[in-house]
């Protein structure tokens, strides 16, 4: 039992316990009356909770909407106008909701509401493409992933059809308002390995005209060239989601996953992408990421994924299992905290230990995550050179896209009143 006093000094362990537990909304709360972000379902298929920041800025997303939260510790309670989190009633910390900006009550020009085409996560825009992913209409019977809510989803809160240019409006105006540096495109598996066709156009467009960094999320092509040629346009990341280290409890939990492509073809895509850093524009960062969903296998085995990614020159991402409302896994429970706690500090000393360029990307909070760098907080070692080289590279990193960003900036500001789109 972790202690309150505990919960107060450690922001990193307080996200983490959040996300093993939700928390309560308490009857004083006015989420959007203070300027908080709606409670959505969508958010890639994984959360579904409300968006604030921590102590210590620490953005997160705490689930509220699934029957786990209703049992939780905490609750959220407004006082004085002010939001505070309590655990077994005592004050743990005072939180601020994640602001909403002006665009989220927006319409594109063709009429949509903005937030059907992409909503921040944390500090970063999200777009999930539209098209939903194949393996929940798969005949004769579907084979989604059992944890996923993204069929659920698609058409409560996302758009049906997402234009290039009714994407390039919502990033320009998230950019401009919110200040985001980078927008992060995701999809699920399409027949015919067409996803990639399908993301370039926009892809290319974000990075020609606005400069911004710019990553994508698909199953792994079968052609592994494609991410040569992705890399080399300028593209900054790349990301798979193989969810599950171990492989039968991968087989059950991924069953498309596993009879499309194989949790081995993951991880080659994995160390093929990892190797590609030095291959792009000189200036243009790049980063392949594992993601994996600690609490869907026991932790020792999400440790051995983080310690393989790591091997290969990629970053782990590890999110916290969470049992959404409506899936197959609504009635599972999620992680105990005590046991995710050595999966995070692993994380964070793994990425040390390689080198692993962490926490350096500009304005880059992410909410639905525990990011490597803010595990350092879960762990008694440090690190003081790599740390110091991090700082080092962070800060070149920050003068370099704060240069880059203000000349395209000036131009697509005139363009994008004049200029067909
Ligand atoms: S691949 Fe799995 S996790 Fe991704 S959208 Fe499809 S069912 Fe969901």
């Amino acid at each position: 039992m972790i202690s309150s006093a505990t919960l107060r000094t450690n922001p990193a362990l307080l996200k983490l316990d959040l996300y093993c537990k939700g928390a309560r909304l308490d009857d004083s709360c006015f989420i959007e009356g203070d300027g908080g972000r709606k409670i959505m379902r969508t958010r890639a298929g994984l959360g579904s909770g409300l968006e604030v920041i921590l102590p210590g800025g620490l953005w997160t997303n705490v689930p509220v909407s699934e029957p786990f939260a209703a049992a939780s510790a905490y609750d959220i309670c407004r006082r004085d106008g002010r939001y505070v989190l309590r655990h077994d009633k005592q004050d743990v910390a005072a939180v601020q909701l994640s602001p909403r900006p002006d665009w989220y009550e927006a319409n594109t020009s063709t009429g949509k509401p903005m937030t059907r085409i992409g909503t921040l996560q944390g500090t970063y825009l999200g777009i999930y493409q539209a098209k939903v992913c194949e393996y929940w209409t798969a005949k004769p019977q579907k084979v989604n992933c059992k944890f996923c809510s993204v069929g659920l989803n698609l058409g409560v809160d996302d758009a049906d059809e997402k234009s290039v240019n009714e994407v390039m409006e919502v990033v320009r105006r998230a950019r401009d308002e919110s200040g985001i540096t980078y927008v992060d495109f995701n999809t699920g598996h399409y027949d015919g390995d067409t996803y990639l066709d399908i993301l370039e156009p926009y892809l290319v467009r974000i990075k020609k005209e606005l400069g911004l960094l710019v990553g994508f999320q698909t199953p792994p092509h079968r052609d592994l060239k494609r991410y040569d040629a992705l890399r080399e346009m300028g593209l900054n990341r790349v990301s798979f989601c193989f969810e599950i280290f171990d492989r039968e409890i991968f087989k059950d939990i991924c069953p498309g996953k596993h009879a499309e492509y194989s949790l081995d073809y993951y991880l080659e895509a994995v160390r093929y992408c990892a190797q590609l850093g030095k291959k792009g524009p000189a200036g243009e960062p790049w980063v392949t990421n594992g993601e994996i969903i600690a609490g869907l296998e026991p932790p020792a085995s999400t440790i051995k994924a983080i310690d393989w990614i790591t091997s290969v020159g990629a970053v782990p991402t590890v999110c916290v299992f969470r049992p959404l409302v409506g899936t197959d896994m609504a009635d599972a429970s999620p992680p105990r905290t005590e046991d995710m706690v050595p999966v995070f500090r692993r994380l964070y000393e793994a990425c040390m230990e390689k080198g692993l360029p962490i926490g350096i990307a500009p304005n880059i909070h992410v909410s639905l995550v525990m990011l490597p760098d803010e595990c350092g907080r879960l762990s008694p070692r440090r690190f003081p050179l790599q740390t110091l080289k991090l700082k080092a590279m962070s800060a070149v990193f920050r003068r370099r896209f704060a240069r880059r960003l203000r000349t395209p900036a000036r131009v697509s500001a005139g363009s994008s009143r004049a200029a067909p789109r």
